[in-house]
């Protein structure tokens, strides 16, 4: 029954080999909203299962511990050595904090996001940067947010390239984008193990505003020449940002101008079976727990 709690952890294991090829095999819609629930799941799952073996392994040592059951009496039925219990204890302690700051480095950007626009004209949702930097982006809010564009970049594209980018960052505030990135960003910190879950999240993201934007202009071949033109202008800015735009723009421009594939039935089969694998072992896990601290309980009265 111990292993319930191992689960989650192997399910983690098995996502990051499967998540850039379940990902590609999706259409972007689902793979967003599906990648980014499976992320939050086994960032949950794994989360709590590290929790309870922690508090179960340590409780007895733990400055304010259980008053009314005895962690000694549950590992009896749980068996955790103690070792095993203080590990829990150091990695979900240090993964705790990781989410915390990064959380507060999401607020705090957002909110410099939001003080840069202050003053600045909004044009129908649009905000035009008046210098000759290269940037295109969106930051939500209230009133369905604001899409950012420097002049420098509005000059390099032609005016259908134009018309995709902007349909483009318009699709990331419209379909609230920022909440899948965040959810997986977050899970990646939870658990390092979703860090492919989280990059393929942030993909399919970009391919579901890709593919709004070839419906808006009618043309995949000008979004991924908007896309590439946008990427090399931006590639002038810092060198340890190249690498990974480079290869982000090279998968969607990819995958922009293929065909589309069948549907693979296994793909969200996969993804379902992993997210209903981790919800099942890990409420089996602290249901377990659960019923034998209720009996330790109630056998002490
Ligand atoms: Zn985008």
């Amino acid at each position: 029954m111990i292993w319930w709690a191992a689960v989650p952890h192997l399910l983690s294991v098995v996502a990051w080999i499967l998540a850039a090829p379940l990902g590609r095999r999706l259409p972007p819609r689902s793979a967003a909203i599906l990648l980014s629930v499976a992320a939050v799941s086994l960032a949950i799952g794994t989360a709590a299962t590290l929790t309870i073996v922690g508090y179960i392994g340590v409780g007895d040592l733990l400055p304010i511990g259980p008053t009314d059951w005895s962690a000694a009496d549950v590992r009896e039925r749980v068996p955790v050595p103690l070792g095993a219990g203080v590990a829990a204890v150091v990695v979900g302690t240090f993964l705790a904090l990781r989410c915390v700051v990064a959380l507060v480095d999401m607020l705090r950007s957002y909110r410099q996001a939001v003080r840069a626009l202050e003053g600045l004209t909004e044009v129908s949702g649009l905000t035009i940067i008046e210098d000759e930097s290269q940037m295109a982006y969106a930051v939500p809010g209230h009133g369905g947010g604001r899409v950012v564009v420097s002049r420098g970049l509005l000059r390099r594209l032609s005016g259908p390239q134009r018309k995709a980018l902007l349909a483009h960052e318009k699709a990331h505030l419209r379909h609230r984008h920022h909440w899948y990135a965040q959810v997986a960003i977050l899970s990646a910190k939870a658990n390092p193990l979703l860090a492919p879950l989280r990059d393929a999240t942030l993909l399919a993201i970009e391919r579901w505003a890709d593919q709004e934007a070839v419906t808006a202009v009618g043309n995949p071949a000008v979004v991924a020449e908007a896309i590439g033109v946008s990427a090399l202008a931006m590639a002038s800015g810092p060198a340890t940002a190249l690498g990974a735009a480079q290869s982000d723009v090279v998968a969607r421009v990819r995958l922009l101008l293929s065909p589309p594939g069948p549907t693979k039935r296994f793909a969200p089969i996969g993804v379902g079976s992993l997210v209903a694998g981790c919800w099942a072992s890990s409420l089996a896990f602290a249901g377990q727990v659960y019923a034998f601290i209720e009996a330790i309980e109630a056998a002490a009265t």
